[in-house]
């Protein structure tokens, strides 16, 4: 199946219905960057810049992280790479950058309302990445935003850095493509706000699954209690897609689910037109979406999510379309 999947690499991702899919990758080493060719990804959906600072015994400086960024944009060779700023707190720790001790980590002091309180160290990696991309396009994202304003104020740095850059005659990015995760269910009521301030959205699947229903990611007993193919998630997503759709805002998704194909079938179901994932997964979503009739399942998919009455698991519904064509 290794060769079946390696063999659809330089096929291009369009579905029976001619839908163009736009499949990329996540990654957050240098050891990652191989995968890009080798799988055939458009590009990174996903870089988790925290991987940087948690292999790291200390904090990386400027210059480190600065030459790291340079090194990713160079190895992906024009491919685009969105690179999320630092999402550590939660399940993602590191060791020299140690708050108080939390009662829920999960809602706790983490990603970007660390950033924000930690100016310093957010401006630090703002710079790194505007001088790491100067002459190219610098794609970047927000983790774990639960406010647009959170948005708005990182911007504010941003525009700080770049006259900072520029007053000093540096080479600033040709383009700059700012965006932001959704994940935290809170978003889900400022749609209409996030579609305008942003570039691209990019739902980020774990943790807005996490905080939508209530369990811990982490915690086995709970985590596979409910389905992300249920109703009220699927749900959720139909809507954020159709936010999308008004604003022409970009929407991606680079959660765990996008990797798995009946999941990743729904999303193409739902409308999503970019999804991002581990780069093994490529191939069989590749795979999975040449033979896939967008509109037929649709046509099934939409009335099965209004069904107020259904007793059957929409999983079923999806698995049984797969099987049958
Ligand atoms: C997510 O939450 O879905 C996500 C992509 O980010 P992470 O898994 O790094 O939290
Ligand atoms: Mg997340």
């Amino acid at each position: 199946r290794q060769e079946q999947f390696r063999a659809l690499r330089d096929v291009e991702p369009v579905t029976k219905d001619g839908k163009r899919i736009k499949l990329q990758m996540n990654a957050g080493l240098l050891v990652d960057l191989p995968q890009l060719a080798d799988s055939g990804a458009e590009g990174i959906g996903l870089f988790r810049t925290e991987l940087q600072f948690m292999i790291a015994s200390t904090m990386p400086k400027g210059e480190e992280q600065e030459s790291f960024y340079r090194s990713v944009l160079k190895q992906a060779g024009g491919r685009p790479v969105t690179f999320r700023t630092l999402d550590i707190g939660g399940d993602k720790v590191v060791s020299y950058f140690r708050g108080h001790e939390e009662e829920n980590p999960a809602l706790g002091w983490r990603a970007i309302r660390l950033s924000l309180d930690r100016p310093g160290l957010l401006r630090t990696q703002l710079r790194a990445l505007l001088k790491a991309a100067a002459g190219a396009e610098l794609k970047m994202m927000l983790p774990m935003v639960t406010e647009v304003a959170e948005i708005r104020a990182v911007r504010e740095l941003m525009q700080k850095e770049v006259q900072h850059l520029s007053k000093f005659g540096h080479l600033l990015p040709k383009k700059l493509q700012f965006g932001a995760m959704l994940e935290v269910p809170a978003l889900l009521w400022q749609l209409d706000e996030l579609m305008e301030e942003v570039d691209f959205v990019s739902v980020g699947s774990n943790d807005l699954f996490q905080f939508s229903m209530a369990v811990d990611r982490g915690n086995a007993r709970v985590s596979d209690r409910f389905d992300v193919l249920g109703r009220p998630f699927l749900r959720i997503l139909r809507d954020i897609v159709r936010a999308s759709e008004r604003y022409q805002t970009p929407v991606t998704l680079c959660g765990e689910m996008a990797g798995k194909p009946i999941s990743a079938m729904a999303l193409l179901g739902l409308g999503f037109r970019s999804i991002s994932m581990s780069p093994t997964a490529i191939g069989p979503i590749k795979a999975m979406l040449l033979g896939l009739d967008i509109s037929k399942l649709s046509e099934l998919l939409e009335p099965a999510l209004d069904d107020h009455h259904s007793q059957q698991p929409l999983r079923d519904l999806l698995v049984k379309f797969a099987a049958d064509h």
